[in-house]
């Protein structure tokens, strides 16, 4: 018989944003040796990790190096020092968790691709557009059906349930990666109840939970009365302590949710010990650190830091009179082309015209199309220079 690959990788798309981006920008950079290019469109941080942070992983370097203190493997869920110290942080918020409903991985996108291993072949998928590509892509892969729910200005990005829409798993990512958009816990509820009702499981996204700031906005789903028995979440150090490339993040899996007698959190567990051998020690160490007083105040400025960004390009938007979303409670600003160009052709008129790069709304979905996402993950002086040579040039 003959081996066949999967054939489902035939219906994703390539990977065509951050590759057509970074085409674009080299062909303006050899026409142009010069010039002095501003990226204003990279999802990385920039800032080094915690002081704290630091700390702890060395002195984890020097247990690794000595007999008595060494380690070997770990638990493939986690060590309990830093699942308690999750614990205890979503305690801070008032979310009451066990520390057995905590998994530590080496970031949200792992997990966010794995989890499919736990559901039934052949569901459908309800996805938000626009949203990270990471969803559909995974989802087409493993042969799911996807199905979109629009984000668009009428709904302010945040699409509720519709009733007449039925999929076994719905993805939420709040604040939202690419609009800014976070769900308040009354809009978040609506989805909760939804899922009770129909039996759905949503897979809730909070990698960017930590730049939330205003009351009323959801921290996690686990906020939300009846979430234990139909939701996932999903978080990560990367943009809340700088981790993007040090890889640590962590799912909660209430234990309270089960279908037809199989529970999701033994599932995951088994999952896990069978495809994963759980995160260094050294990086644990350092993670727990992010949650210690002094951890928690050197992220927070570093936040502080990033939203300072975005403020500086709301304010700029605001003197242009460019509508956007985003930026308060989120790193991402989601701009609305002016003169309704096309997302790609409002990037070649900065490329061109300020040397800025963004990222074009397109890639997102297609409810992306005319729209634009700015970060506030560079330094101060690039975000104010960028904005300054918009404003110029606008
Ligand atoms: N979820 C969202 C919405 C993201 O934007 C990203 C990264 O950009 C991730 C998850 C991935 O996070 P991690 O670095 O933990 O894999």
């Amino acid at each position: 018989m003959t081996m066949k690959f999967n054939s489902h990788f035939n219906d994703i798309n390539e990977s065509y944003l951050f590759a057509e981006v970074a085409a674009r920008t080299q062909t303006f950079r050899a026409a142009n040796p010069e010039s002095d290019i501003i990226k204003l469109g990279i999802g990385d941080v920039t800032l080094p990790l915690a002081p704290a942070v630091i700390a702890a992983m060395r002195s984890a370097v020097s247990e690794m190096s000595e007999k008595d203190t060494f380690r070997g493997y770990g638990p493939y869920e986690g060590y309990d020092f830093l699942r308690e110290s999750i614990r205890g942080y979503y305690g801070s918020f008032g979310v009451k968790i066990a520390a057995d409903e905590i998994f530590v991985s080496d970031g949200a996108k792992s997990d966010l691709g794995n989890i499919l291993d736990i559901f039934s072949e052949g569901g459908t998928s309800l996805i938000t557009d626009p949203v990270y590509p990471v969803y559909v892509d995974t989802n087409l892969m493993a042969g799911r059906k996807v199905i979109f729910a629009d984000a668009t200005e009428q709904n302010d990005f945040l699409p509720a349930p519709d009733y007449k829409v039925t999929a076994d798993i719905i993805y939420i990512c709040s604040p939202n990666n690419p609009t800014g958009a976070a769900y308040t816990l009354k809009g978040l509820q609506e989805w909760v109840d939804y899922a009770n009702k129909t039996g759905a499981v949503i897979l809730y996204d909070a990698a960017y939970e930590s730049f939330i700031s205003d009351g009323g906005l959801a921290r996690s789903i686990f906020q939300i009365e009846g979430a234990e028995t139909c939701a996932i979440e999903f978080c990560s150090f990367s943009k809340t302590a700088g981790f993007t490339g040090t890889r640590c993040g962590y799912t909660v899996i209430p234990k309270a949710l089960e279908r037809e007698g199989l529970n999701a959190n033994k599932l995951w567990l088994r999952r896990q010990a069978t495809k994963f051998n759980g995160v260094s020690y050294v990086v644990q160490r350092g993670a727990e650190a992010v949650f210690t007083a002094e951890g928690q105040k050197q992220i927070r400025e570093n936040l502080a830091y990033y939203k300072r960004n975005a403020r500086v390009i709301a304010d700029g938007l605001d003197e242009l009179g460019i509508k956007y979303t985003g930026g308060k409670n989120s790193p991402y600003i989601w701009l609305r082309c002016p003169d309704n160009a096309g997302s790609w052709q409002f990037f070649d008129l900065l490329l061109n015209g300020a040397q800025v790069v963004g990222t074009p709304g397109a890639g997102f979905g297609k409810n992306g199309e005319g729209y634009f996402r700015l970060t506030a993950f560079g330094s101060r002086e690039d975000t104010v220079r960028a904005m300054q040579r918009i404003k110029k040039l606008l």
